[in-house]
């Protein structure tokens, strides 16, 4: 019987047998005991799936995968120990030296240094476009050695929502996938496999688990991809592995594994960005209650949203849930049951207004993080991008008045009375 979302948010990854525990056990160890080297060499040869070493794989995360695998509608997945790691094993599987990747311009400030300072260093290009880019645009984009295009459905801190039916039919056209970031929007409010995204990555640290305890990642298969088609294209995945005594992944995984099993494979044999089994643990207690929380979120931020809109000392919002906002028309086809709780405005007064607004607040807290059961902000021309003039801000696109606002699920009124009482004094 296939389930809702709600149900797949409490119950997919783990079903005990009977007499095991009820709650996903912690598997706290490194390893794992065979009785004959034999059987474990089957293990190291892929010719049989368990587990040897927690560096690659452990049941407790493997659980949490299956239950991100079963929200998003793929075929096999995997965890990371972060989000950053998620993004950069995600293209890095498909792309080596020489290579070269499209991404959307408007993603996470992290995920764009990874790309275009990071991993440019190890000799793989990328070519940034605006989300909001045509499809000819798009399309001119790609080169002979493209291996990806790579976009996040909801941008963080831009707020743009990415055309992913148009990016993928693009991407498609040219023999390559597309990798979606759905960390802001989740699976409950999108799930990018749906409109064609080959890939999908998630920082795990934030909604998902929901109440920032634990820094995580995800890599999810949609396993439609056929690698075979342009196994010029994708070597690693459609020619001998001698590091695996020359298997190769596509013929023996299919569409439906040979991604997630090479990135194990080779990925996370090589670079070890394992998550611990407890934040495993803590992320699936997250993620149990996401569907209850992810509207919450929407319904609070689409109330402060509003509440700021009508505010006369506020200069402008940015939400996609506020009708005349660019995303508007997108939010509504890809995100109709709302899109996140982060929303960003800027106060009337500029920079110096904003560093009032923020010294008097008292529910919302400063904080470097988004996507919390707890409303938080962050003003980055005082805090991530302090070093910068007026100007500086203006051409990275953050103006000195912005100000990201993370909404929670507490009671919205007293968000809003908390945010009326700050622009007292602005
Ligand atoms: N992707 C998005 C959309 C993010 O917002 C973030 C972090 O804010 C990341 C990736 C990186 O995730 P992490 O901080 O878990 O490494």
């Amino acid at each position: 019987m296939e389930f809702q979302t709600g149900t797949k948010c409490v119950q997919a990854g783990y079903t005990p047998k009977s007499g095991e525990p009820r709650v996903l056990p912690i598997i706290q160890s490194t390893t794992f005991k065979y009785d004959t080297s034999e059987a474990m060499g089957r293990l190291f040869d892929l010719e049989e799936a368990g587990y040897f070493y927690t560096r690659l794989s452990n049941p407790t995360s493997d659980c949490v995968a299956a239950k991100l695998c079963a929200l998003e509608g793929g075929t096999a997945a995997m965890l990371l120990s972060s989000g950053q790691a998620a993004n950069f094993f995600a293209v890095f599987n498909l792309a080596s030296a020489g290579d070269h990747i499209v991404s959307s311009a408007s993603i996470y400030g992290g995920t764009y240094n990874l790309f275009a300072v990071t991993m440019k260093r190890m000799g793989i290009s990328f070519t940034f476009v605006s989300p909001g880019c045509t499809e000819a645009e798009l399309a001119a984009a790609i080169r002979p050695e493209t291996k990806a295009i790579f976009g996040e459905t909801i941008a963080n801190p831009a707020l743009t929502v990415l055309d992913i039916e148009m990016f993928a039919r693009v991407a498609h056209e040219h023999g390559v996938p597309l990798i979606v970031d759905n960390t802001f929007a989740t699976p409950v409010n999108c799930r990018p496999i749906e409109w064609g995204a080959d890939i999908v990555t998630h920082s795990t640290t934030k909604y998902l688990d929901g109440h920032a305890t634990s820094v995580g990642g995800a890599v999810i298969d949609g396993g439609r991809f056929d690698w075979m088609a342009h196994a010029d294209k994708f070597p690693g995945l459609t020619t001998p592995d001698e590091s695996y005594h020359g298997i190769v992944y596509a013929e023996k995984f299919g569409r439906e594994g040979a991604f997630i099993n090479k990135c194990v494979a080779q990925l996370m044999r090589d670079f070890g960005s394992t998550p611990s089994p407890f934040n495993a643990f803590l992320l699936n207690l997250g993620i149990e209650t996401l569907h209850v929380r992810m509207p919450k979120h929407c319904a609070n931020a689409q109330r402060v949203a509003e509440f700021l809109r009508d505010h006369e000392k506020v200069a402008w919002v940015r939400y996609c849930g506020l009708p005349g906002d660019e995303n508007y028309e997108l939010g509504r086809k890809y995100l109709p049951n709302g899109s996140c709780g982060v929303l960003s405005f800027g106060v009337k007064g500029g920079r110096a207004a904003a560093e009032r607004f923020m010294k008097h607040l008292k529910l919302a807290c400063v904080v470097t993080h988004v996507a919390d059961a707890r409303t938080c902000i962050l003003h980055p021309a005082s805090s991530t991008h302090r070093q910068m003039t007026d100007e500086e801000l203006e051409a990275c696109g953050v103006s000195p008045d912005l100000m990201r606002l993370s909404v929670g699920i507490e009671d919205v009124e007293d968000i809003l009375r908390d945010l009326a009482a700050a622009l007292e004094s602005v």
